[in-house]
């Protein structure tokens, strides 16, 4: 006889792996998978499309994510973490009350906050996931957000450039004809110019070039710069003072963008200041900025070989493309109007579901093929005979350029510098300077050679980028025949798999806000933030609404907490309404 389980009493709950697409942005984050043929959006636990990427500390410890860590960007600005994807890959560190966390472990709880939210509205559990990065994103980001996808328990086997995500979700790929587009993708942080073609089926980006440190947030601190000198309070302010200065900047930026003038009221302390602010001063402080933006359109319709009529459209992505000025410096640039019938926030993560289908070979695409190229010049460094007889060092020599489509793989032939050298040293450089040690160093090898007069020895190396952006550089020796493979891991950022383990560790301790309480967080953060924000009897009727709050919290009543949390609710809305 055979042990068994009485099968008619287990119920079997059929879990599906599902692969969705994310989109994990300097100020906001999406999720979304591909359903009944096209990209959907999957929304929060506030049923909201976007997650702000914020993370704040609450005082007794707890981690909160989103909308109500982002008000707390206002109230408690040393305990909330913003912007974090500009540092992806660098070593800087947040301090938030007691924990120290680097940029990829806020990013792992951002990810972990919209796959844990995609896994109760789908009811299915998500292991991997395609997730999008600015296309100028070099070797160390991008592992750095694979290593933010890992810890947040997602198997991340392909990224996806942004402006190429963009192009998919404007379905470029089903086109019947043969076109060339460029993408321009201002979001918060960054700023993206692709220039996309597509060829018999196949969707192929041409050309890349942006800037890292340019998005929305550079608005904002014009903005907030204008209000500071406007106002005199350049010796007056503390941290706390500047983020409430910039916050009400961008509210105000965006008001610009439906209306000609708004009010900037902005109170600190017990002062009440005011400035007006209308689209012709804003032209006047972004003038800097724009200038900045020309320059990367330049340079990627430059490496593409085209000129801006060339193009058979052009497509507006992120959310600074919402800025009127914006529209009307592109339509002025390429001489047409944009494309911008998805909403600017959607666009990249609805590609990225389109890209996460195409990983699974979903029927829907199956035809479809696209490519992506790699964003640095990668080479190693040279010395060179110079005209006086003596060596010259610290040359570059590039090896795979810039804007070369990917996966590629490129061999370059160097031979040994002086008599008798018995080895050489190579070193792994990203970057377009000439001089080899001004570009970032990604790595070294070295490999024996034996020794010959100057000239006679020889070494090829090999440079294989994969559709990851993934680097192994080969190098054999043509005299022995040797060979010394490495797939370049940056030691000072790369975490060794323990590493990774005592990390997902440290992460997996945190104590998570619970999610079910996350809106009634929200609504005190909030009400925090509003406090702040008036004056007077304002205060005192927005204090004694919270007390009734917390007091209606503390009974732990859920009923009765669902009817005072929307009452509560009603109750912020008039009054925010009041403000702006
Ligand atoms: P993204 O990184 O694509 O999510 O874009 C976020 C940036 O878009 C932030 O800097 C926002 O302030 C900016 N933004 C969103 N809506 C508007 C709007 N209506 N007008 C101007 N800027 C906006």
């Amino acid at each position: 006889m055979f042990m068994g389980f009485a099968l008619s009493n287990v119920f079997y709950k059929v879990i599906i792996m599902n692969i969705v697409g994310i989109d994990l942005g300097t100020t906001n984050s999406l999720i979304s998978y591909f359903k009944d043929g096209k990209s959907q959006i999957i929304k929060n636990v506030h049923n909201e499309r976007l997650t702000p990427s914020v993370v704040s500390v609450l005082e007794n410890g707890e981690i909160i994510i989103g909308q109500a860590a982002k008000e707390r960007l206002y109230t408690h600005p040393h305990l909330t973490a913003a912007a974090f994807k500009r540092f992806m890959g660098t070593k800087k560190k947040y301090t938030l009350g007691k924990y120290t966390f680097t940029p990829v472990e806020l990013s792992s709880l951002v990810l972990k906050s919209l796959k844990a939210d995609a896994e109760v509205a789908l009811g299915e559990c998500i292991e991997e996931a395609v997730i999008s990065v600015p296309a100028y994103f070099n070797e160390q980001q991008r592992r750095a957000t694979k290593q933010a996808g890992e810890l947040a328990g997602l198997r991340v086997e392909r990224l996806i450039s942004e402006p190429t995500a963009v192009a998919l979700a404007y379905g470029l790929h089903e086109n019947n004809g043969d076109c060339q587009f460029l993408v321009f993708d201002l979001g918060g942080g960054t700023f993206d110019v692709s220039v996309v073609d597509l060829f018999d089926n196949i969707l192929e980006v041409k050309a890349v070039a942006g800037d890292n440190f340019l998005g929305g947030e550079d608005f904002d601190q014009a903005i907030t710069d204008y209000f500071i000198q406007n106002q005199q309070l350049q010796n007056y302010l503390d941290a706390k003072g500047q983020s409430i200065i910039k916050e009400k900047a961008e509210a105000v930026k965006c008001k610009l963008s439906s209306c000609k003038t708004a009010e900037m009221n902005v109170v600190l302390g017990d002062m009440l200041y005011t400035t007006t602010l209308t689209r012709t001063i804003l032209k006047e402080i972004f003038e800097p900025i724009f200038l900045r933006l020309r320059q990367p359109i330049m340079r990627a319709l430059h490496d593409a070989k085209l000129t801006t009529t060339d193009l058979s459209h052009v497509i507006l992505a992120g959310g600074s493309s919402r800025m009127p000025s914006i529209r009307t410096y592109v339509t002025r640039m390429f001489e047409r109007l944009p494309m911008d019938s998805i909403d600017p926030d959607e666009a990249i993560v609805l590609g990225a579901g389109v890209a996460a289908a195409l990983k699974e070979r979903n029927q829907d695409l199956s035809e479809r093929r696209m490519t992506d190229v790699c964003p640095y010049t990668l080479g190693t460094d040279i010395v060179e005979d110079n005209q006086f007889g003596s060596l010259q060092t610290n040359i570059y020599q590039p090896i795979i350029e810039r804007n070369t489509v990917i996966p590629c793989s490129r061999v370059v032939r160097l031979y040994n510098a002086v008599d008798n050298q018995r080895k050489m040293n190579i070193k792994i450089y990203q970057g377009e300077n000439r001089q080899a040690d001004q570009n970032l160093k990604l790595g070294e090898l070295n490999i024996n050679i034996p020794p010959k007069p100057k000239w006679q020895s020889s070494v090829d190396i090999r440079y294989t980028y994969d559709v990851n952006g993934l680097l192994e550089v080969e190098v054999t020796s043509l005299d022995t025949g040797q060979t010394k493979r490495q797939i370049i891991v940056n030691s000072e950022n790369q975490l060794t798999p323990e590493e990774i383990n005592a990390c997902f560790k440290r992460l997996a301790s945190l104590k998570i806000h619970p999610r079910e309480k996350d809106e009634n967080r929200l609504l005190l953060a909030r009400a925090g933030r509003l406090y702040e924000e008036f004056l007077g009897e304002m205060r005192t009727i927005i204090d004694r609404q919270t007390i009734l709050f917390e007091a209606v919290l503390d009974k732990q009543d859920l009923f009765l907490i669902e009817e005072a949390a929307k009452e509560f609710s009603a109750f912020l809305d008039e009054i925010e309404g009041v403000m702006y």
